[in-house]
């Protein structure tokens, strides 16, 4: 089995004293710069002026801009969406790294695919969490963490990796355990999980069944709930034990359906479209395509997202939400304040 790497395999002290620069303060920004902080690390927050800013002063971080974060930072991490980097590398990054500093990312994307190109004189490495940044935060509040990959793309110093592991083990890391990756494996499969599984797959596994249900006559409140708002139950018990644990809680009848019909869904057909999926994320053709839609300002992007917004889904789920406190919904809070 591969090398799973916990706390008390580090040297925690290595980035003791040291300066790092968190450049972003977003879903994974907040979460590193107020983990490695209270981790026992000085961290300065790099930013433009706006929301993020603000939020970062009211977290008692200085109101730095990426620039002055950068000067003088051991190690500077780029938390900025992955499209807006290679900008910022160039105009404020690149320009004030700290010869014998580490650069490092949380995916891999930038580096892979020749968008931010670093110079020869810095160390390069990614800790990569395998969970949204709120979780990263709210894990490490609660004594536990997120798992996290991290690869060196870079070595100068010779003491990339020990700095990769002292920056995992600040952000609850390495509670949760750390494995070792390169820099195109961290891409390549999270792409794939995102867009495969993840994101797309379940996205669209779930829209399916709804639609399924509803155009059979079904009504919409019972499909959302079949369909949707019993994943994350189902989901749990995975989480806990894994497909053997959430068939032990299932019925038999359910276990039974999931034995027939479940390949019956996702088959030999769905597996030739998944390699699909990943020849296009390994030949650059997925990441050739989302560069230039950013350049284009998102004319797709932006038309399937309000096209999404109008599912039936969508209208049902509000409504069920509303009526069940306990669920808390990030996006009807937003909406509340008008944020969105
Ligand atoms: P977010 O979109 O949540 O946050 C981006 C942050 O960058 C915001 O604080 C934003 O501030 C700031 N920003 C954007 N543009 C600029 C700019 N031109 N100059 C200065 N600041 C800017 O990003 P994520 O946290 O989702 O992603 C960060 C990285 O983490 C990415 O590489 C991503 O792939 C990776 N990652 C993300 C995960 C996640 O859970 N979301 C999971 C694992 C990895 P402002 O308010 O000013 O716009
Ligand atoms: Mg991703
Ligand atoms: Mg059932």
């Amino acid at each position: 089995m591969t090398k799973v790497l916990y706390n008390n395999d580090i040297q925690k002290e290595v980035l003791q004293g040291k300066k790092i620069a968190i450049i972003g303060y977003g879903s994974q920004g907040h979460a590193h710069a107020r983990n490695l902080r209270e981790s026992g690390y000085e961290v300065t927050v790099g930013l433009r002026p706006g929301k993020s800013q603000e939020k970062a002063v009211e977290d008692g971080f200085e109101a730095q801009s990426v620039a002055e974060a950068v000067s003088g930072a051991d190690v500077t991490m780029v938390l900025l969406p992955d499209e807006n980097q290679p900008k910022v590398y160039e105009e404020s990054i690149k320009p004030n790294l700290k010869p014998g500093s580490a650069l490092a990312f949380a995916h891999g994307f930038n580096i892979h695919f020749n968008q931010v190109v670093p110079p020869e004189n810095v160390d390069v490495f990614l800790v990569a969490p395998k969970g949204p940044g709120h979780l990263v935060r709210r894990t490490y509040e609660e004594g536990a963490g997120v798992p996290a990959l991290y690869g060196i793309y870079q070595d100068v110093t010779g003491n990339a990796k020990e700095v990769a592991l002292a920056y995992a083990y600040g952000i609850g890391a390495a509670r949760a355990g750390v494995l070792e990756t390169t820099f195109q494996e961290e891409t390549e499969t999270d792409l794939f999980g995102e867009q495969a599984v993840l994101c797309g797959g379940v996205s669209s596994l779930v829209k399916a069944g709804f639609e399924t249900l509803t155009e059979a006559g079904y009504q919409p409140e019972v499909a959302y709930f079949e369909c949707l708002h019993e994943l994350k139950l189902i989901v749990d018990l995975m989480y806990e034990g894994g497909l053997e644990n959430m068939r032990y809680s299932i019925s038999d009848t359910a276990q039974w359906g999931d034995f027939v019909s479940g390949p019956r869904v996702v088959n030999e057909e769905t597996k030739a479209r998944m390699k699909e999926v990943l020849e296009d994320v390994q030949n650059g053709k997925f990441a050739k395509g989302w560069i230039l839609e950013n350049q284009a300002g998102r004319p797709q992007f932006n038309a399937i997202n309000n096209q999404e917004y109008k599912h039936p889904i969508t209208k049902v789920g509000k409504e069920l939400r509303a009526l069940m406190p306990f669920v808390k919904d990030p996006i009807q809070n937003k909406e509340k304040e008008g944020k969105v």
